[in-house]
């Protein structure tokens, strides 16, 4: 299954894609990790791309989709990924659609973890006061400004999916045993309805699936 859990930044994504990765052998395609990556191993990609994420800004479509290219022809994603920080804008979901039509697959769900921002803020709040801040975009301040972005440019998607019927939505402020436990649920429910929507293909509260 090619799945794409969406939501704001600090939704707990990273979170339920690595349960995924380990549970059901999906691959975590994470843009965010791969480019961190790049930065730590100093190449040109990471050098070119690092003052952007320590600013919180997106890095060009033209060069996370180039990303995902790469990285989904390798064997373990024959089964299936799961997309995590990409797509973040339409052209990004076009040509991601585009990518894997080309290879006779398609996106077969999305997940979206619904979190209050002032939750988010908190989440951060808390981290910092813990010690626990291991990235340079991980303060308050950097965090406001990407929720912005992702209401101006990443948000619209959910109407794109919405659109293909494939959007299914979590309560991402339920504790995480709960959130994996909805998620798995989404993905059962998805395995069994024949057309390959997410459950019933009604109106938008029908595929609201609350985590409590
Ligand atoms: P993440 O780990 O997903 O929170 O991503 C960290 C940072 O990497 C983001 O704030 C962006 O600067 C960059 N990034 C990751 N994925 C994308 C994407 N799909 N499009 C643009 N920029 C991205």
């Amino acid at each position: 299954m090619n799945l794409v859990l969406f939501g704001p930044p600090g939704a707990g994504k990273g979170t339920q894609a690595r349960v995924l990765q380990e549970q059901r052998g999906w691959p975590q395609l994470s843009t965010g990790e791969m480019l961190r990556d790049a930065s730590r191993a100093g190449t040109e990609l990471g050098l070119t791309t690092r003052s952007l994420m320590d600013r919180g800004e997106l890095v060009s479509d033209e060069i996370v989709i180039a990303i995902i290219a790469g990285r989904l022809d390798r064997p373990d994603c024959a089964d299936g990924a799961v997309f995590d920080g990409f797509p973040r804008t339409i052209p990004q979901a076009e040509a991601l659609d585009t990518m894997l039509r080309g290879r006779s697959r398609q996106i077969d769900l999305v997940i979206e973890l619904k979190v209050k921002d002032d939750v988010l803020i908190e989440r951060v709040e808390q981290r910092i006061r813990e010690g626990g801040r291991v990235r340079a975009d991980d303060t308050a301040d950097t965090l406001r400004h990407r929720l912005d972005i992702y209401y101006g440019n990443t948000a619209p998607l959910l109407g794109y999916y919405r659109g293909q019927a494939k959007l299914a939505t979590v309560d991402g402020m339920a504790p995480i045993a709960e959130v994996t436990a909805a998620v798995a649920g989404l993905i059962g429910t998805h395995a069994k309805s024949p057309d390959g929507s997410p459950g019933r293909p009604a109106g938008r509260n029908d595929l609201d699936v609350r985590a409590r």
